[in-house]
């Protein structure tokens, strides 16, 4: 071994211990996905979100305007009437299956645009990953805000028949 390389060696060693310790004090930039997910912009279109009102009533009167407005046909909504007894939504009629294939979604966000009770919005959930297509059709249960702490998980608010779903403000 040279004389020259015996006496550069240490300072070799000090020079690749300040590149570790230099990194070693940088932000960690790695996020733990799927457990931790990044922050995304305000407007992101990703996975559905079908709303409640504060009483616990579901927005959506099951008019299938967002299935009409969807350009590549992948929404399936099929209506029930209310009953004073098992009330789901205001007005005359509720949802009572609605199911979006989200391996045809495009994400353009058309369903959010169509319905008049702002019922369905494009949430900030982007993860899309799963073993078998069949996963991938989001029903209802999947997309529905879950009751407020305050409301029990077990009993629906039963509301007025009389009462009126309200239209979005435009
Ligand atoms: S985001 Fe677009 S493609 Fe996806 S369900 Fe809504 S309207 Fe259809
Ligand atoms: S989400 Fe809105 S547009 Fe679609 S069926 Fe429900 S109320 Fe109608």
């Amino acid at each position: 071994m040279a004389l020259r390389e015996i006496l550069l060696g240490p300072l070799y060693i000090a020079r690749a211990l300040a590149t570790t310790f230099k990194h070693n004090t940088k932000p960690i930039v790695t996020i733990e996905y799927p457990e931790r997910q990044k922050a995304v912009p305000p407007r992101e279109r990703g996975r559905h979100i079908l709303h409640r009102y504060a009483d616990g009533l579901e927005k959506c009167v099951g008019c299938e305007l967002c299935a009409i407005a969807c350009p590549v046909g992948c929404i399936v909504v099929e209506a029930a009437e209310n009953t004073p007894e098992h009330r789901v939504s205001p007005g005359e009629r509720y949802a009572k299956r609605y199911e979006i294939n989200l391996l045809r979604c495009i994400y353009c966000g058309m369903c959010e645009e169509a319905c008049p009770y702002d019922a369905i919005t494009m949430g900030p959930r982007y993860d899309l990953a799963d073993d078998h297509p069949d996963k991938f059709i989001a029903v209802k249960e999947d997309m529905l805000e879950p009751l407020s702490a305050s409301l029990s998980d077990t009993a629906v608010p039963s509301g007025s028949p009389s009462a009126q779903p309200v239209p979005r403000k435009w």
